[in-house]
């Protein structure tokens, strides 16, 4: 017990004891010292639970104690009782204000901020943001069911998915559907989630600019590179023996020139796609005779092509697209594989999906570069892909591809052993192939369901980037 209260304390008991001998002595004064000792008591029992009755209402009535007058136990005890209230109403004041300065924080930031109830997906809480970028009113939405509120966005069967939900990256406001938006899903606690919804119409015009832009540029040179092309075409380096090597050069950056606009193309319209629209049955066996054959011709019998069918099943998706994406696969493993390797083509099961994998044993990709190499022009060596034939595209327009199919691009290389480039796709891309074993299979008949893949490819598709072998004239006629 702190001194002073112990003071207080032996204070009173002494103040009692007094009090007791006072009374037993004016009792023998009186002749009755027993009835004067039990008054004395009995006043001292009352004066107790008067001050005790004093303190319980107080405490009830959660008001300040007044300070204390006295310097006895009971006044030790209510000034204990004051300090306790002046501690605690100084910790409300404080988490008060704390609470009061996030709150302008979360007001004053540019996202909209809602919290949500976990299980019934009511709103707990919004920021003024959410006002004008969901249109959530205060005070009449606190409480309503959120997905209900936010409508016609369907984000009912988003927001069940919990800490799984993907953010959805360009979704139209509620407000004006002009207005578009990143919603992300934070669950941040047991109980609560954080719906963060940020305005990302700036970002998507300037986007879809520099979309249209690129597009339109790669548009115009087309035809003006054409007509250079088709005119160099006719100049036969052979008959001009002294200007036979700038006649080559200039007929190699040309191609160079085609090959980039095509790719330029073709991603563009990758680009501006939702979708793969009209979803068509893809042979695989065509596939791959046909990939079997691009390889062979690029690699003019310098590596050994091996290709394997072994999933006895076929893809659901875009036939076009997808020939483009495996075609600049193998197209890569052919120029980045020195003569003497191995170019390895198979497609097999991968679980309920399928996955084609091309595979080679050439020069191989540092690791620090694999997570930036689809990315446009992104090259692990400049000159070294210039030298190739390579547009710094392919693996940009393989990544579109696969997304459009919602697959994934796996990548594992090994500097000086050779890379394998594989393509996931999930159980809802798979179908039964019809009219074929299921046993692997190395290099069999096209069996075509669709047009051939060759007749099946143009140039927009980025399936040229075999052309070097193909020669000059691939390009489309102006
Ligand atoms: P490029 O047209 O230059 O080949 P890509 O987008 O197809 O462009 O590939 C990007 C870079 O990734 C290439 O420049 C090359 O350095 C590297 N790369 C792609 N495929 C392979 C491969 N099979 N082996 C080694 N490096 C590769």
């Amino acid at each position: 017990m702190p001194a002073s209260e112990l003071s207080a304390w032996r204070r009173t008991l002494a103040r009692h004891l007094l009090a007791l001998v006072l009374a037993a002595v004016s009792g023998l004064a009186l002749g009755h010292p027993w009835p004067a000792l039990a008054l004395a008591a009995i006043a001292m029992l009352g004066w107790h639970l008067w001050r005790l009755r004093r303190i319980l209402a107080r405490l009830a009535a959660r008001r300040r104690p007044p300070p204390p007058r006295g310097n006895g136990a009971w006044d030790g005890l209510e000034r204990l009782l004051r300090d306790a209230h002046d501690g605690l109403r100084g910790h409300r004041l404080r988490l008060l204000s704390l609470l009061r300065a996030y709150r302008a924080a979360a007001d004053a930031l540019p996202d909209a901020v809602v919290v949500l109830e976990r299980n019934s997906q009511r709103v707990r809480w919004f920021n003024r943001a959410a006002s004008h970028l969901l249109g959530l009113r205060a005070p009449q939405d606190t409480g309503a069911p959120l997905a209900q509120r936010l409508q016609p966005l369907q984000l009912a069967g988003w927001l069940s998915q919990g800490r799984h939900a993907e953010p959805i990256p360009d979704a139209p406001s509620p407000v004006s559907p002009d207005a578009r938006l990143h919603l992300r899903l934070l669950p941040y606690s047991d109980e609560l989630w954080l719906l963060v919804a940020r305005d990302v119409s700036r970002v998507t015009r300037l986007e879809q600019m520099r979309r249209d832009f690129v597009a339109n540029v790669s548009h115009e040179l087309r035809t003006p590179l054409t007509v250079l092309h088709g005119y160099l075409d006719m100049l036969d380096p052979d008959r001009q023996p002294e200007w036979a090597p700038i006649l080559r050069e200039m007929q190699h950056q040309s191609q160079r020139m085609a090959r980039l606009v095509e790719d330029l193309l073709t991603l563009s319209r990758l680009e501006a796609q939702d979708g793969i629209g009209e979803e068509e049955e893809v042979s695989m066996s065509s596939m791959l005779a046909s990939l079997g054959r691009e390889a062979r011709a690029l690699s003019q019998g310098r590596h050994t092509i091996d290709v394997v069918d072994e999933a006895g099943v076929d893809l659901l998706g875009s036939p076009r697209e997808l020939h483009s994406a495996f075609s600049n696969l193998v197209s890569n493993a052919v120029r980045h594989t020195p003569s003497g390797g191995t170019i390895g083509i198979r497609f097999s099961r991968d679980g309920d999906g399928a996955v084609l994998a091309v595979r080679d044993t050439g020069c191989g990709i540092p690791a620090e570069h694999l997570p930036r190499l689809t990315e446009r022009f992104y090259r692990v060596s400049t000159s070294r892909s210039r030298e190739s034939g390579g547009t710094g595209l392919g693996l940009a327009i393989v990544k579109h591809v696969l997304q459009l199919h919602q697959a994934r691009l796996g990548i594992e290389s090994e500097v000086g052993r050779g890379s394998t480039f594989s393509c996931h796709f999930g159980a809802h891309r798979v179908i039964p192939r019809h009219g074929a074993g299921n046993g692997a299979q190395r290099e069999q008949n096209p069996q075509q369901r669709h047009p051939p893949q060759e007749e099946n490819r143009d140039h927009a598709t980025g399936a040229g980037r075999g052309r070097p072998v193909a020669g000059p004239g691939a390009l489309p006629q102006p």
